[in-house]
């Protein structure tokens, strides 16, 4: 379409909105969809934070704000770092947006331009390389192998810097892979990233969901690196806050600065009310979640047990996030009952969702073709009942 902008032929809805698009359309034919391909929790949002919002808008918190998040927000983030992570930012490296997304965009669009080169480790969070063209920006995935627990090698690393590498990014736990990096990793990929002159962007937002091993912040498990890491993380995933938009980032005081800029010219403050509602979110208690985490290992294993008697499918148990990531190269080849011979994950997924009426995205959406990604924050029966559907439907195949 001629009236739109060449920037939109570099990019593309994102997958896993397209997946719920679809089982939406089905659903609305009267078909018992079930979505695994959603990347959210389905716990309600703690009643504590609930409450917090719900003051805000009482007290008549209802009015613009200082474009990157009140001075009580910042002040509870710096809280939350220091606490968590053992990181001092002053309120000038701190910035709350729209959802972590938001400020991975800004990031990108404050720093990147022509001839720049983004490292993107494959599999990877769908929006990364869309984010990076829309800057005008090329992204350099670097795929990573199961063999090493999905996980970049410094030696993979130090082949793809280049002098155009503006920006690596990190992100443990993974979407969609839920590969934890430990500190001892950090610091072989600290070697060789110090005499670089790239950013670092950490995106921690999963951190509090580790089922195996511990959370590491590249910020700390990298301190000689500190002033050129962008921190990000937010309340979506650890506080079941995904419809709240809040998210936040900590860094040089220069780049905030620019992505303040962006966002004043853009969406200014994020809601006043999940403003108030992160601070009681950041700065309360959190017992909730290992009971959450429990709920969400059970589901994990049960997803792999699953996985373990369905000929064609193998995946490794996953240490964080809520995803597992399954191979299905070995369904390659087969028939569907109508004939048609499955030869890619997108037509993996599709016969799944055709058959069981159930949704998880193509590793291809991640960069990393022949798996699919299973979503398992669902509730028990729901996660029950689809797995036993695509048990069936995988059955049927020839
Ligand atoms: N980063 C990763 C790796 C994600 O999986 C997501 C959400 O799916 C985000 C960032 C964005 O989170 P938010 O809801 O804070 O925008």
């Amino acid at each position: 379409n001629a009236r739109l902008s060449p920037r939109m032929a570099v990019i593309g809805a994102s997958p896993t909105a397209e997946i719920s698009n679809k089982l939406r359309a089905l659903a609305s034919g009267g078909a018992k969809v079930i979505n695994l391909g959603e990347g959210e929790l389905d716990f309600p949002t703690p009643e504590h934070i609930c409450e917090a919002g719900i003051a805000a808008i009482r007290a008549g918190d209802t009015k613009y704000t200082a474009v990157s998040g009140t001075a009580a927000l910042k002040a509870a983030i710096a809280r939350k770092f220091e606490r968590e992570n053992g990181l001092r930012y002053p309120a000038s490296g701190i910035i709350a947006g729209t959802g972590a997304k938001q400020l991975i965009f800004n990031a990108f669009l404050a720093t990147l331009g022509e001839g720049d080169e983004v490292i993107v480790p494959a599999p990877y969070w769908v929006s990364y390389p869309d984010m990076i063209r829309l800057a005008g920006a090329t992204p350099v995935i670097l795929p990573c192998r199961a063999k090493d627990g999905w996980k970049l090698t410094s030696e993979a690393l130090a082949e793809a810097l280049t002098p155009r590498t503006r920006w690596v990014i990190l992100n443990s736990p993974n979407n969609p892979t839920g590969a934890v990096y430990t500190n001892q990793e950090f610091a072989a990929l600290e070697k060789v990233l110090l005499p670089h002159d790239v950013l670092i962007m950490a995106d921690d937002i999963y951190e509090h969901i580790v089922h195996d091993g511990s959370f590491a912040a590249p910020a700390t498990a990298m301190p000689a690196l500190f002033d050129r890491i962008l921190t990000i993380n937010g309340v979506s995933k650890g506080y079941s806050m995904t419809g709240w938009r809040l998210g936040y980032a900590g860094g040089p005081e220069w780049l905030i600065r620019a992505m303040d800029v962006l966002q004043s010219q853009s969406t200014s403050n994020p809601s006043t009310i999940s403003q108030a509602a992160a601070i009681a979110a950041l700065d309360g208690d959190m017992a909730f979640l290992s009971g959450w985490k429990e709920i969400l290992l059970s589901r994990r294993d049960r997803v792999l047990e699953a996985i373990g008697k369905m000929p064609g499918l193998s995946a490794l148990a996953t240490p964080g996030a809520f995803y597992v990531f399954a191979d299905c190269t070995g369904l390659y080849g087969a028939r569907t009952p109508k004939g048609e011979e499955l030869t890619s994950d997108l037509d993996v997924a599709g016969y799944i969702l055709d058959a069981a009426h159930v949704g998880m995205v193509h590793g291809s959406a991640f960069g990393m073709p022949g798996h699919l990604r299973i979503a398992y924050a669902i509730d028990d029966d729901k996660l029950a009942e689809a797995l036993s559907r695509v048990g069936d439907a995988l059955a049927r195949l020839q």
